[in-house]
């Protein structure tokens, strides 16, 4: 058994809420550039020119990419010989969002659902925990900006909908969403399983480095197909018109009941931020 100090991780998830803020990952900029190569639309070229230079500022200046630093979501893969010390997992995950978030200067963006009483820290932490073979334990903070998450949905389609259905559900919600949750976008899917399952499901997709292929075949097609879709709806980037609506599909499978066919879409606005840590 291996010991860990949970201050490690506390000042693990310290440092990646503030990198997550101040630097978007090398694939969302290679996205941007390969975007704007493509993209027919003046306006839609001149917003991705925008999104490139607003992150080189970020990231040179260390200021946020976006007003909204999220809701702080933070997936754990705890190797399963790996004995926590110094006090517990989620009290230490919450003490380094609160201390990132407070250090960075970021925007405090959690409140009381009916008060709307702002919690004052960014606390708490969406935590998501895997147990896994190993003795290490990874961290990955993913901030989740409100506009985009509004616009995602789980839904419980009949399993005679198939594939088709799932295609079709997709592109509309990503039609009727529009502008509002920030494009170019990346949508997240989760297939599967049951109703929280598959909005995880989603959300871990978005995880995936933008550019890699899915391992499955089928569903590389699949999001290949559901990409060409949404791009042609003519949103583009910022919602002023263009072929770049979304980035990428990430899908994300597994069974479910005979009687379900559960799907989630979960939207990722062009603020695509995420950063690991392993101790
Ligand atoms: S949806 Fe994304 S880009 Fe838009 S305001 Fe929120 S965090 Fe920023």
């Amino acid at each position: 058994m291996r010991e860990v100090d949970v201050s490690l991780i506390t000042e693990a998830v310290k440092g990646l809420c503030m990198e997550s803020n101040f630097d978007l990952g090398q694939d969302v900029l290679d996205a941007f550039k390969r975007a704007k190569a493509r993209e027919e639309s003046p306006a839609g070229i001149e917003v991705l020119g925008q999104l490139e230079e607003n992150a080189s500022i970020a990231r040179e200046e260390r200021v946020a990419i976006c007003q909204d630093t999220g809701i702080a979501v933070v997936f754990v893969e705890l190797g399963q010989d790996v004995h926590l010390v110094g006090g517990d997992l989620n009290g230490a995950i919450n003490e380094g969002v609160r201390k990132g978030y407070q250090e960075g200067y970021l925007r405090k963006s959690l409140c009381h659902p009916f008060t709307r009483a702002n919690t004052g820290d960014n606390t708490p932490a969406v935590i998501h925990v895997k147990i896994v073979p190993g003795d290490k334990v990874k961290l990955i903070v993913a901030p989740k900006g409100g506009g985009s998450e509004n616009m995602s949905r789980v839904t419980m389609l009949t399993p005679a909908a198939g594939k088709e259905g799932i295609v079709g559900y997709v592109v509309q919600r990503i039609m009727e969403s529009g502008s509002n949750p920030c494009p170019p976008i990346i949508v997240g899917m989760g297939i599967g399983g049951t109703f929280e399952n598959a909005a995880l499901l989603a959300k871990e997709a978005l995880l995936r480095t933008l550019g890699s292929e899915n391992p499955d075949p089928e569903l590389a097609s699949l999001e290949g197909e559901i990409l060409e879709r949404i791009n042609n709806l003519g949103i583009g980037p910022q919602g002023l018109g263009g072929r770049t609506t979304s980035l990428a599909v990430h899908i994300k499978m597994m069974p479910c009941h005979i009687a379900s066919l559960p799907l989630a879409v979960n939207i990722q606005c062009h603020a695509q931020r995420h950063k690991e840590a392993v101790i």
